[in-house]
């Protein structure tokens, strides 16, 4: 030890050499990921689906429906409608009167030959993509009143329907089915087969 220092060169290596091991000792497991925690939190959080089915789920859960009730089953439509029924629980509580503003028509009520170019002018005026739930036997072939000569037998005669709900009228049980039918066809939408 020379003079004027207060530790030998050898004391300065040993205690350097004692911290190295220490810290050698304490580091023979590679320490965690502090953010490990982030994959549990992913893993709750993250629900992995295809765009297909995200868009399919969000237009079967807020469609909204044209006024189109030409005639009597259209009571039993508003009683659908109404809070025994409440079709709000599907999103389909706003009943539109703008076409700019629907996505589905309920056909409910006998249509005349005089009525069918303003019924086929609100479908071609509705939102892209649109369904049609023909809702009656008037709807689907024009029921008792087929054999008019002012009756249209059938609305698939001016425009395209999707779902057919027999009855005269359909009670509002039947028209529900109906819709749950409708949804079932709208989630096999695929926007790889329309490119919509
Ligand atoms: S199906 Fe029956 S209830 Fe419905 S519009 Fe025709 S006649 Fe009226």
């Amino acid at each position: 030890m020379e003079v004027g220092e207060v530790y030998s060169r050898q004391q300065l290596d040993e205690a350097e050499g004692e911290q190295i091991e220490a810290l050698k000792a304490r580091s023979q497991q590679p320490i965690p990921d502090p953010d490990q925690w982030l994959e549990g939190e992913l893993k709750r959080n993250i629900l992995l689906t295809s765009v297909d089915a995200i868009l399919d789920w969000a237009r079967r859960s807020s469609m909204w429906p044209v006024v189109c009730f030409p005639a009597c089953c259209a009571f039993e439509f508003i009683t659908t409608a109404a809070s025994r029924f409440d079709i709000s629980r599907f999103g389909m509580e706003i009943i539109r009167a703008s076409p700019r503003q629907a996505d589905l028509m309920i056909t409910a009520g006998t249509l005349t030959w005089k009525m069918a170019p303003q019924v086929k002018r609100i479908y071609d005026q509705m939102a892209e993509p649109k369904w049609v739930i023909a809702m009656g036997a008037c709807a689907i072939s024009g029921g008792i009143f087929r054999s008019s000569y002012s009756v249209v037998p059938g609305y698939n005669r001016i425009i395209p329907v999707d779902v057919y709900v027999p009855g005269c009228p359909p009670r509002p049980e039947a028209l529900l089915y109906g819709i749950r039918m409708l949804h079932r066809k709208i989630a096999k939408m695929s926007i790889a087969a329309k490119g919509e």
